[in-house]
């Protein structure tokens, strides 16, 4: 897959999908292809790059991401900063952390754990699973979230439920308010070895602290390493 050094990538539209995450659609200046999971290095400034993963299929007409501006950074205020036209000179596609790169295909089902936007490329290999490779092995997700007030992409992966009977969503919610009904606390509270034989690819993304406590715990009830495969944000 081509890697293209000076590619420019039109906003097409920004918006909050909660109150601190930013969902932005662009369009590549030419043509490119990449793989779900993989991700862009934004130029932010002169030497400083930022990587985000795209959260889009490569089928999708826009390229797609969903970016964490809670805490001011560069990345973030830049991001917070781009308007409808903008342009954003980037890097990529880039990364490892993909379907092709993983041998998916001798997989027996796969098991997704994403925290806070470590969804992006989760989401991105559950649309090109379900929707573009029309996928018949169970595809697991469990999506962690602080807030249930915040939550995003909630509603678009209990469609895909409805539609896709493959499809096992459980959304976990770490700090519920007393209305929330799901599952709570962290993502690995919930995942046992019940159901998740030798050959299940294990897919984690989120920040380092949280893919750290959640591949040691699969890897204590039995998942092998080999089969475990992240994305760390830092
Ligand atoms: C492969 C990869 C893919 C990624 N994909 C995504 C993605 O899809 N979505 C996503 O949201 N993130 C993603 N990330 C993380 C992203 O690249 C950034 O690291 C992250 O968004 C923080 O960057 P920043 O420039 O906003 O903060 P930085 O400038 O790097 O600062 C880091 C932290 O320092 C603190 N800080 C910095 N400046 C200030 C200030 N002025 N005042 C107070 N505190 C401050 C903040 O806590 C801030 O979060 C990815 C990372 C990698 C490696």
């Amino acid at each position: 897959m081509q890697i293209y050094r000076d590619l420019n990538l039109k906003v097409i539209s920004k918006e909050f999908i909660s109150s601190n995450v930013i969902f932005l659609r662009v369009e590549p200046d030419r043509l490119l292809r990449y793989e779900a999971g993989q991700y862009f290095s934004f130029s932010i400034e002169p030497k400083v790059n930022r990587s985000y993963s795209v959260a889009s299929a490569p089928g999708d007409e826009f390229i797609e991401f969903l970016i964490d501006v809670t805490n001011p950074g560069k990345g973030a205020d830049f991001v917070r900063g781009l308007n409808e036209n903008d342009s954003i000179v980037c890097i990529g596609p880039l990364g490892f952390f993909t379907l092709s790169k993983t041998n998916h295909e001798n997989a027996s089902q796969f098991l997704l754990v994403g925290t806070g936007t470590g969804i992006a490329p989760l989401r991105s290999m559950i649309r090109e699973l379900l929707i573009y490779k029309q996928e018949t092995r169970k595809i697991i997700l469990y999506f962690g979230l602080r807030y249930g007030e915040d939550m995003y992409l909630y509603d678009e992966f209990v469609e895909l439920q409805k539609k896709f009977p493959n499809f096992l969503f459980n959304m976990v919610i770490s700090r519920p308010s007393d209305n929330w009904r799901g599952l709570t606390g962290y993502c690995q509270h919930h995942i046992g070895s019940d159901g998740i034989d030798l050959n299940t690819n294990v897919y984690i993304c989120g920040s380092t602290k949280n893919v750290n406590s959640i591949k040691e715990h699969l890897i204590n009830i039995g998942c092998p390493k080999a089969k475990i495969f992240e994305e760390k944000y830092g």
